[in-house]
């Protein structure tokens, strides 16, 4: 008993220091990335959070704060990008409907690909051996 107690306290501790050592970066790219895409949008929005989520990239409340997952900083540029703007656009779209993708695609017309990318890349993350099954 004492001993898987140990470890799985030994994990929790590498997490979050990852997630301590990351949060301010992952804040930087964030805010950066905003106020580039802004300047289209022209949208506001309240708090940024930075968060340490297993699943979640970002998402966006109906107070209009945005939340990202910390591990948006080790994606390529691209996809960083994408759930940028995928957030931001639900500041004005608070759906995932035809005019929510428009929006999306004014900035980044290759989304329905990153989509596809980015579910790739998280079921690798869990998965990798189905991933790599798959071809
Ligand atoms: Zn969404």
């Amino acid at each position: 008993m004492w001993r898987r107690k140990r470890t799985r306290r030994r994990r929790a501790t590498s997490v979050t220091k990852h997630y301590q050592a990351h949060k301010e970066a992952a804040r930087a790219l964030v805010e950066a990335r905003l106020a580039h895409y802004n300047q289209h949008y022209q949208l506001e929005w309240g708090r940024v959070a930075i968060r340490n989520q297993r699943r979640c990239w970002g998402s966006c409340s109906s107070l209009k704060n945005l939340n990202f997952n910390y591990k948006i900083l080790f994606l390529p540029p691209h996809l960083q990008d994408y759930i940028i703007v995928h957030e931001l656009c639900h500041l004005k779209e608070m759906h995932h409907g035809p005019s929510f993708w428009a929006l999306v695609a004014e900035q980044v017309p290759a989304y329905q690909m990153y989509r596809t990318e980015l579910r790739i890349i998280e079921r690798a993350g869990h998965k990798v051996w189905e991933t790599s099954a798959r071809g």
